[in-house]
């Protein structure tokens, strides 16, 4: 019997497809309102999404930017969270087609990392620089929420020199059952994150075509048997490439709207990847319904609008220069300095693809890309998890967003942490750079008993002392 023999979908596929059809060639007056609603931050129903995304007009599409560029400015400013992903195992009973990982790909070297080599991995990245991981997991019955569970626990026991140490542990693996969860509560992970891939549940049910993953409303329900299990924080996605897009956005909208309702709180972050080349994977070298970097840049914005408190995820599947774009249009977190297969960072022959998921887009070093975030965009980067080692999670997190709290709070104990990782493992120039952004964002504040709480902060660091928030 299926897992899922007693769930019902909360996806009406009918009415996506409904609202795109009414969304058809929209009037420039009817785009207008749409945008001028989305300006008050205030989201956007799923058909106010798909008009957006069906516009054409260029310039209303440049309107839809700017709209978006300023929602992000405004409740997110000049911060960008960085993580980096940490594979665990690519070993996997599934079929999906496009991914390097699936079981009956012979050409891939299966590995499992031990506790001791996740260890060595998380010092590595430590030493980086890094204090937020994605932990990144194949599905394999060998592999239950025990063996996820201690795998978290390995991550945070690590603490290197200097402010080495992982303070928050994002979890991507397959999805478990009630009590599953609560074994990753437990343990203390951040964001549970597991992606729809599509929506369309017969591309879904034709693209896994055998394993666990086959079965589409198990996966579905996810979210919902994380967050009873009292994971506040879940991370959605959709592949992009495999059905059509604006599909997709919608499936994703009305998912997000369906645990508002039951949980009163919509997930904390939106994940968007794109299809990228994978070994024996050939949809993945063709896909179905490619994305062009118009109609992905117009994705990330339109979502910007539509759920303007929900974190938006770019990985380093896409490469430097557009992500430096679809930054200014919405994306508050990015992935940097990845390798996509267990054991990558202590691979000093790193570079495999009869090992990795997915070929990276992105191949700069940590320090390369802050250098670009501070020097090209003028932007803080950010490790801070404050709020997660507070309790301000979930619905907590959304009301104090809402209320400005991420720019009183976020931005200045994003400073901090960028100050730490200045001090303790920016190269020289990057450090310079860092230090008259900091003095610049100082200069800037209005608050004058909030800067004067920060120059003390800072003071305190530059003295020896780490992990300060406020
Ligand atoms: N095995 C778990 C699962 O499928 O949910 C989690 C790990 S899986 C490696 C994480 C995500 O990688 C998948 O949800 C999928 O969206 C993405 N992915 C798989 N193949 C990809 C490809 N060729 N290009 C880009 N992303 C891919
Ligand atoms: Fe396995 Fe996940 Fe890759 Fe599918 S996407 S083959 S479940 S690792």
């Amino acid at each position: 019997m299926k897992k899922s023999s007693n769930l019902k979908s909360f996806i009406n596929e009918k009415l996506i497809s409904e609202e795109l059809v009414k969304a058809e060639n929209p009037d420039s007056k009817h785009v207008l309102d749409i945008i001028e609603k989305g300006k008050e931050k205030k989201g956007l129903a799923p058909y106010e999404a798909a008009v957006l995304l069906k516009n054409s007009d260029p310039e209303l599409d440049g309107m839809i930017f700017e709209t978006a560029r300023s929602i992000k400015h405004n409740i997110y400013g000049n911060r960008l969270v960085l993580f980096a992903p940490l594979y665990i195992t690519n070993e996997c009973s599934n079929a999906c087609e496009y991914c390097g990982f699936k079981a009956r790909n012979k050409e891939l070297k299966r590995r499992t990392l031990t506790s001791e080599e996740i260890r060595r991995e998380v010092e590595v990245l430590e030493k980086q620089g890094h204090k937020r991981l994605l932990l990144v997991y194949g599905e394999h019955p060998r592999f239950g929420a025990d063996w996820i569970a201690q795998t978290v626990r390995d991550v945070y026991s690590v603490t290197s020199d200097k402010s080495g140490q992982i303070r928050r542990a994002n979890i991507n693996c397959a999805p478990l059952d009630v009590e599953g969860f609560r074994q990753l509560h437990d343990v203390g992970i951040g964001t549970y994150q597991c992606f729809h891939e599509s929506y369309h549940s017969e591309t879904y049910t034709k693209l896994h075509p055998r394993g666990p993953k086959a079965d589409y409303l198990w996966r579905l329900h996810a979210m919902h048997r994380a967050m009873e299990a009292g994971i506040d924080d879940v991370g959605m996605g959709a592949l992009f490439g495999l059905y059509d897009p604006n599909f997709e956005i919608l499936g994703l909208l009305h998912h997000s709207l369906q645990l508002e309702r039951d949980f009163g709180v919509g997930p904390h972050t939106i994940s968007f990847p794109r299809l990228e080349p994978a070994l024996g994977a050939d949809i993945a070298f063709n896909p179905p319904h490619p994305t062009s970097k118009h109609q992905f840049k117009k994705i990330v914005s339109v979502l910007r609008i539509a759920v303007p408190y929900t974190g938006l995820i770019l990985t380093t599947r896409e490469n430097a220069a557009f992500r430096k774009e679809l930054i200014e249009v919405g994306v508050s977190q990015v992935s940097a300095g990845s390798r996509t297969y267990p054991g990558a960072y202590n691979d000093p022959e790193y570079d495999r693809p009869d090992l990795q998921q997915f070929c990276v887009g992105d191949s700069r070093s940590l320090d390369e890309i802050i250098r670009s975030i501070v020097g090209e965009h003028g932007y803080i980067p950010s490790w801070c998890t404050a709020c997660y080692r507070l309790g301000r999670t979930g619905e907590h997190f959304m009301d104090l967003a809402k209320k400005g709290f991420i720019q009183q709070f976020c931005h200045p104990n994003g400073i901090l942490t960028f100050k730490e990782y200045l001090e303790d493992y920016a190269s020289e120039e990057t450090r310079k750079l860092g230090n008259r952004l900091i003095s610049k964002e100082l200069d800037a504040f209005e608050d004058e008993a909030k800067k004067k709480l920060l120059k003390d902060r800072l003071a305190r660091m530059e003295a020896g002392e780490r992990d300060l928030y406020i």
